[in-house]
């Protein structure tokens, strides 16, 4: 590990106000990425800014429309959330299938999503339900954030504080988890409003989430798992590592996308 100097601000402005005046400075939420990087020595940041003790970046608001969660949740605090699990009972599915408890004890949502690692569960729940990510600057349509490998629409010094999502009238998650960490191997979002709009997310298949939209219009015809059988996903541009082939989670991006409308449609 290189050697850093670390703060812990307890407001967001101090924290905005360090970052803007210190360009390598990386801020820290839970560590459970940043530190095992820091130690591998893959990244040398100088600065650390800690934002656990800053108020307004936590805080779960269930209003008529929206969820609304700040970016320092833990992901065993919106598992464990009844009002979560009342209002979007897939997100709190979602996240108390991430990792193992350790690790969503520490680990966020911001920093997962600003992360942006292909096999990280949160990006299909952003995308699959069209949230909003609240940044210290502005405010970003999940289809304008998530840019490619572990890239994102966020600029230096911008922090995530806060993810709107939108109720629904129905949401479903599957995912193929790597059995030992629990990453996503190949994973599938679905929702739909309650205009009938529905929204389709593949995740851990690419180097990025991304819509499927020929599952999007055959669901928004029929929101059932035989309109999935009428679909195609092909392997091009789907990773291929040691867990899975591009051609494997080609398929199994269909039986993902099954599964999680047959959990949206038990669920409500
Ligand atoms: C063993 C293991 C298993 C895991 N399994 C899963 C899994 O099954 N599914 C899954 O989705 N994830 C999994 N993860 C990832 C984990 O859940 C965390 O979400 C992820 O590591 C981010 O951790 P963190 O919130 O502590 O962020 P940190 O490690 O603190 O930060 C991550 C990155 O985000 C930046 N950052 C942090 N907060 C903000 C913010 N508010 N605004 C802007 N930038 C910010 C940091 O500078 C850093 O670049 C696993 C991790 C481990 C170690």
């Amino acid at each position: 590990m290189y050697s850093f100097d670390y703060v812990r601000p307890s407001t967001l402005e101090e924290a905005k106000a360090i970052l803007a005046s210190h360009p390598e400075a990386r801020p820290v939420s839970g560590g459970q990425t940043l530190l095992p990087t820091l130690k591998q020595r893959l990244a040398n940041p100088g600065l650390l800014v800690d934002l656990q003790k800053i108020p307004d970046l936590r805080g779960i608001e269930i209003t008529s429309t929206h969820v609304c969660i700040g970016a320092m949740t833990r992901h065993a605090e919106v598992a464990a959330n009844a009002d979560i699990a009342r209002a979007i009972p897939a997100l709190a599915y979602l996240a108390g299938g991430i990792a193992d408890p350790q690790v969503r004890h520490m680990g966020t949502m911001g920093g997962s999503l600003a992360n942006n690692d292909p096999a990280a569960d949160y990006p299909g729940a952003v995308m699959g339900l069209g949230a909003e990510i609240v940044t210290s600057r502005r405010t970003i349509a999940a289809d304008d954030f998530f840019l490619g490998l572990f890239t994102t629409a966020l600029e230096p010094g911008e922090l995530i504080c806060q993810i709107r999502y939108p109720r629904v009238e129905r949401a479903g998650y599957h995912k193929f988890a790597q059995p030992a960490s629990g990453y996503v191997v190949t994973g599938c979002f679905v929702s739909r409003d309650l205009q009938g709009q529905v929204r389709v997310a593949v995740n851990g298949a690419g180097p990025c989430v991304f819509r499927q939209s020929d599952f999007e219009n055959a669901l928004a015809v029929k929101f059932d798992t035989s309109a999935i059988d009428t679909c195609q996903q092909g392997s091009n541009g789907l990773n291929t590592d040691l867990h899975a082939s591009a051609a494997y989670r080609a398929q199994l991006v269909k039986v993902a996308a099954r599964r999680a409308v047959t959990w949206a449609l038990a669920a409500r």
